[in-house]
C-alpha cells in the first residue's frame, strides 16, 4: 500500500505552499486521501519533475478494479467470512442490527456486505479513510484473514 512518505519523496519538497497546504508532507497526506490531485501542485508540472509526476500518477490513480476512494477487494481472495462487515464502524453505526451485528443488512448505507459469498462495496465515500476528516481506520483490513482488502 502506498504511504504518505513514499509520496512525499516524489514531491518537490520545497514547502512553497502553492497547493494551499502548509507543507509538501501535508499535500502528500491529502493526495493519499484523495482530497487533492497531483495537478494541484504547480511545481510538479515543471520539466524537471516529469518523471516524478508520472510515478506519482501511477501510485495515486486507482487501478481499474479500485473504487474511486482507492479501496480494492480482491474477490478471488475473499472467502465471505464477514469479519470486515461487522468490524467496519460505518456499518455498525449505519446498520447496528443488520450488517453491524453480523446479520443481513437492513440498510443501504453500509460500506461492506457479503453477497454470493464475496464482499461487495457500496457507499465507499463514507469510508473513514477518505476525505478531509480522514482517519487511518483499518477495521476491515486487520480483520480480514485472507488479506483481500487493500487501499491503493
Ligand atoms: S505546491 Fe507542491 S512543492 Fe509546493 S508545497 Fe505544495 S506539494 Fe510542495
Ligand atoms: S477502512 Fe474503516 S470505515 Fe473504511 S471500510 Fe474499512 S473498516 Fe469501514
Ligand atoms: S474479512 Fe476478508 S475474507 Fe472476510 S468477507 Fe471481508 S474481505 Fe472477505
Amino acid at each position: 500500500m502506498t504511504n504518505a512518505l513514499e509520496i512525499y519523496q516524489l514531491l518537490p519538497k520545497t514547502n512553497c505552499k502553492q497547493c494551499g497546504k502548509a507543507t509538501c508532507m501535508a499535500f502528500g497526506a491529502a493526495l493519499l486521501s484523495r482530497e487533492v490531485t497531483i495537478d494541484d501542485c504547480p511545481p510538479l508540472k515543471e520539466d524537471k519533475f516529469k518523471e516524478n509526476y508520472e510515478k506519482l500518477s501511477q501510485m495515486i490513480t486507482p487501478s481499474g478494479e479500485a473504487s474511486e476512494s482507492g479501496m480494492i477487494v480482491h474477490t478471488e481472495k475473499c472467502i465471505g467470512c464477514g469479519n470486515c462487515v461487522v468490524a467496519c464502524p460505518v456499518n455498525v453505526a449505519e446498520d447496528p442490527h443488520g450488517a453491524g451485528s453480523g446479520k443481513a443488512p437492513t440498510s443501504e448505507n453500509v460500506i461492506l456486505r457479503v453477497e454470493n459469498g464475496v464482499v461487495r462495496l457500496s457507499n465507499v465515500n463514507q469510508c473513514r479513510r477518505f476525505g478531509k476528516n480522514k482517519i487511518m481506520c483499518n477495521g476491515c483490513i486487520v480483520t480480514c484473514p485472507t488479506k483481500a482488502i487493500e487501499f491503493v
